[in-house]
């Protein structure tokens, strides 16, 4: 089954901006795919509208053969939830609050109680290599820890797809190659993965790129 389908998909915005135009693509299980092209080429939209954060003005889009285009809002975000995780190039953690208690807080809403879930964070905060870090809060974290517990608390849900943008934008060369190795190892793990990279080195290293030009898929 295609884990993710996007048929005719078009994005306009409010503003009058057209953000992706008649975008046809299909993920299989297991890809890891990079998303390259110029800024406002779409990319970021893309990923809101494959990931269920946001719908498309027109088109039908499928996530694991579920046609998401007739769903409630409520519907849609169960399914995100179960199925996706997201990473951004902005971490979104709380600077304060300790990267166990960051990571277990992604399983809020999943009906999981407080000591599993803390059980799931360690185990996931582990998985990226931070399990020496767990009581250290973001602010005393470099760049690159702190997007591997942005990582850990993406992946504490265990979801299908993992979606990054620009997920190394905000780090040296150094902490970026981290960052991806355990995205590689994600990927090997099984997790179907979407990167966005303004880095063409990243990008070249992956085994498919997706470009946009002016919201229109120009290679796949
Ligand atoms: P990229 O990720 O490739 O930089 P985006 O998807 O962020 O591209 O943006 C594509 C176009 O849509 C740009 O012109 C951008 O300014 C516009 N855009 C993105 N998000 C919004 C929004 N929430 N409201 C209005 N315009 C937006
Ligand atoms: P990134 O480089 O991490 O993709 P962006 O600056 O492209 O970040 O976008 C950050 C957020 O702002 C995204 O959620 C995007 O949808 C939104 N955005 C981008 N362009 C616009 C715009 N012109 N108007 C409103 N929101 C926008």
């Amino acid at each position: 089954m295609t884990m993710v389908e996007l048929a005719g998909v078009s994005k306009d915005y409010d503003s009058g901006v057209v953000a992706l135009r008649d975008v046809t693509l299909t993920i299989e299980p297991g890809e890891l795919v990079g998303v390259v092209g110029p800024s406002g080429s779409g990319k970021s939209t893309l990923l809101h509208v494959a990931g269920l954060l946001d719908r498309p003005t027109s088109g039908r889009v499928s996530v694991a053969g579920h046609d998401v285009s007739r769903l409630a809002d409520r519907q849609l975000s169960a399914l995100r939830a179960q199925y996706i995780g997201f990473v951004f190039q902005q971490f979104h953690l709380a600077a304060r609050v300790s990267a166990l208690d960051n990571v277990a807080d992604g399983l809020l809403y999943s009906g999981v109680r407080r000591p599993v879930r803390r059980d799931r964070a360690a185990e996931a905060l582990r998985r990226v290599n931070l399990g020496h870090r767990l009581e250290h809060a973001p602010h005393e974290m470099s760049g690159g820890e702190r997007q591997r517990v942005a990582i850990a608390r993406a992946i504490v849900s265990e979801p299908t797809i993992l979606y990054a943008d620009e997920p190394t934008g905000n780090l040296d060369s150094v902490a970026g190659q981290l960052v991806m190795d355990i995205l590689r190892q994600l990927w090997a793990a099984g997790t179907t993965i979407v990167i966005i990279t303004h880095d063409r080195e990243i990008a070249a290293g992956l085994p498919r790129q997706v470009t946009l030009h002016d919201g229109r898929v120009t290679a796949a």
